[in-house]
Parts: structure tokens; C-alpha cells; sequence
């Protein structure tokens, strides 16, 4: 009989989830759906899934104690899963699940010295990552957050983010309808501001008044000098921060934008690791890092946010499409940091997909609200593997 806290087995599943409307709103001109069930904003020239898509990931120990874990699986989840399968899973079946963190460290070695640095490799790590933090828990009998060194908050400032309606009148009247439900602030996606990103916040800040926080998504949409200009014209409206002007890899250009405008510049949801953060926090091009769970895993999350700590910078976290296991992970992390001063709220996927979970996290009246219970505080429901996806 393996020692109860052995690791015996991981498993690997994807789960596509209809949705009645694609995310970020109903398609644009020239915008359909392929064989793959994939489509191409043009806004900002990135491919979506027309369902939500995910991959989940279930740890077992020697005992029987399930650990769930979940990364991003928006397109190709296959390849994640093929990951974990194939690599990720067999090196850790045997191991104290106990020893996350020098885990994740292990896994990350594995082909460190290859360049897979990032990208799916990662994305694989954190999902058995994920798992491990909410095996552990389980384990030990406590909350995530207790785990993690203390839980600073038990509800969590939410920003509603994306107001997925065709005409501007439509997103108008949606953000009014979200203030009156008790949230704060609230984000627009540039990619699908068609009638104008400046004409957008202008009528966002003159029907909900001066003390809702309004944020812009450019999704790397600009060159620095474009966003500069662009940014300035917003700054009137004054916005809580503007995400992701630049193109992922223009570092410097990040960093001219942020020295040159008075806007708080957000960035980060597709970065992976501290040597992604690092160079960027040194230039002071960001002020509010978005760490992704989904991409991130636990580990690296908090080692992210410890670094935003020491550059006195901001986190609030990225959302990304899921079932509610990372999402739980993120709020669990986020609750640890003395700087998280809202987390982002994809509304459009996670209230209606926490239909496939048991758990009491939810998000209402402008605050997230960590789910009880050891571990995440999240367990899928039967009716969740009817959605599974085979290859
Ligand atoms: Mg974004």
C-alpha cells in the first residue's frame, strides 16, 4: 500500500460547453464559424472558440482523495492534454502531491534547456498544478488560501469586463444595468467597439457619471505611438487603466506608452512566468499586471504577484473561459496578495457555467465570494462529462 499522499493516477479530460452568443458578442462583418467550430475577430485578428472550451485535469492520491485542476484549453486543448498524458502525468505518479511547488519547478525543467519556456508546456504545467494545490488541500484539511500562507479577504472587488451587444446604445444600456446591480467598474473590448474606442467611453463615463471605474481593453492592438495618442484621447474620461495597448512582444514600446500617458497601463494575461513579468516590471511599463490562472498555475501566480509586490505594482487578475476550477484557484491566490484590488468577471462564462460545479463561489452585488470548503471549494458535477470531447 503507496504512503495515502502517493500520487497514482492523473487524468486528463476537455469539455466543450455551448454558448448562445460568442465571446465578446454576436459576430462581426465578414466573421463565421469554421469546421472546427473556430472564428477570427477582426477586430483584432485572434481566433475564438464558438463553444467554451477546457481542459480539466483530476489528480488522485493513494487514498482516494481527488485533486481537480483546469487550464486553458480555448483552441487545440488536445495538445494540452496530450502534454499531461504523455509527459507531465507519468513523471509525477509516485510523488508527494505535498511537494507542489518543487513539482512545478521539476516539471518546468523538463524542457526548460528545449526553449518550451511557455506556451502549451506551461499551460500543461499549471493545470497539474492546480490539481496538486487543491489536492493539498484536501489533504490538510483547509482552504486554499489558508494553505497559501492567509487569506487577506473573503470577498474579492469584481470588475464586470465586456459588454457583449452589438450597437454601442445596447453596451450602454447593459454597463447602466450592471451599476444598477452593484459593481463599480466595468471594462470595454476595443476589438468589438465598432462604433469608435474613444466615442465608447465617452458615452460609457457620460451615462454612468464620475464614480464608476471604467476600463478599456485594446488587445495589442497599437503601435506605441498610436496608443499614446489614442490613450491621450481617452484620458479626459479618465480611465481606471488601459490593458494591452502594444503588440505582446514590443517590451519597449509598453514601456514608452507607460512613461508618456497618465493612464495606469495594464498587461500580462498571456504571460506565464516571472521571466515573462520581470523584464516588464523593470521598465515600469505596467502598473496592474493580469496574471491568468489558467496559464499561470498557483505556483507561478503567486511568485508573479510577489514580484508586482516588490515594483509596488497592481494585480488584478485575468478571467479566462472556464468551468470555475481556475477560477477558483485565481480567487484563492488573489486573496493571499496585499495588492489585488479587483479581479476581473467574465460575466458571460462564469455564471453560466458554474451550472456544471458544486461550490458556493459566486459573484454578486460588485464582489466575488470565495467558495467554502478545503482545497479549491470547487468539484465538477456529473452532467459536466457529458460535455467531454474526444479526438
Ligand atoms: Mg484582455
Amino acid at each position: 500500500m503507496p504512503h495515502p499522499a502517493r500520487i497514482t493516477a492523473v487524468e486528463t479530460f476537455v469539455v466543450s460547453l455551448p454558448r448562445d452568443v460568442p465571446y465578446l458578442g454576436p459576430l462581426g462583418p465578414g466573421e463565421s464559424i469554421n469546421e472546427r467550430g473556430y472564428f477570427v475577430r477582426r477586430g483584432n485578428r485572434t481566433i475564438y472558440p464558438s463553444t467554451d472550451m477546457s481542459v480539466i485535469v483530476k489528480v488522485t492520491a493513494a487514498d482516494g482523495t481527488v485533486g481537480w485542476g483546469e487550464t486553458y484549453g480555448i483552441v487545440a486543448p488536445h495538445a494540452v492534454t496530450a502534454i499531461i498524458d504523455d509527459v507531465l502525468g507519468p513523471v509525477i505518479v509516485g510523488r508527494d502531491p505535498r511537494d507542489v511547488v518543487v513539482i512545478q519547478e521539476d516539471l518546468y525543467d523538463l524542457m526548460r534547456v528545449r526553449g518550451f519556456g511557455g506556451g502549451y508546456y506551461v499551460d500543461a504545467i499549471a493545470g497539474v498544478d492546480i490539481a496538486l494545490w487543491d489536492l493539498c488541500g484536501k489533504l490538510a484539511g483547509l482552504p486554499l488560501a489558508k494553505l497559501l500562507g492567509g487569506q487577506r479577504m473573503d470577498r474579492i472587488p469584481a470588475y464586470v469586463s465586456g459588454l457583449p451587444r452589438a450597437q454601442l446604445d445596447e453596451r450602454v444600456a447593459l454597463a447602466r444595468d450592471w451599476v444598477a446591480r452593484g459593481f463599480d467598474a466595468i471594462k470595454y473590448a476595443a476589438a468589438v467597439s465598432h462604433q469608435g474606442i474613444v466615442a465608447e467611453m465617452r458615452a460609457l463615463r457620460e451615462a454612468l457619471g464620475p464614480d464608476i471605474k471604467l476600463m478599456v481593453d485594446l488587445h495589442w492592438k497599437f503601435t506605441a505611438a498610436e496608443a499614446i495618442q489614442l490613450i491621450g484621447e481617452l484620458a479626459p474620461y479618465r480611465p481606471y487603466f488601459a490593458e494591452a495597448p502594444c503588440a505582446p512582444e514590443d517590451v519597449e514600446g509598453l514601456a514608452q506608452v507607460a512613461a508618456r500617458t497618465g493612464v495606469p497601463i495594464a498587461a500580462g494575461e498571456e504571460w506565464r512566468t516571472i521571466y515573462e513579468a520581470l523584464p516588464r516590471l523593470e521598465r515600469r511599463s505596467v502598473s496592474v499586471l493580469q496574471p491568468e490562472m489558467g496559464h499561470t498555475g498557483v505556483t507561478q501566480f503567486l511568485a508573479i504577484g510577489r514580484l508586482a509586490v516588490a515594483f509596488h505594482a497592481r494585480v488584478m487578475p485575468h478571467a479566462s473561459i472556464g468551468v470555475g476550477i481556475f477560477q477558483a484557484a485565481s480567487l484563492h491566490a488573489a486573496a493571499t496578495l496585499p495588492n489585488v484590488p479587483y479581479h476581473e468577471y467574465q460575466h458571460s462564462i462564469f455564471d453560466k457555467n458554474l451550472r456544471y460545479v458544486t461550490t458556493t463561489m459566486r459573484c454578486e452585488a460588485g464582489f466575488y465570494h470565495l467558495p467554502d470548503g478545503p482545497g479549491l471549494g470547487v468539484e465538477p458535477k456529473p452532467e459536466l462529462w457529458n460535455f467531454v470531447v474526444k479526438r
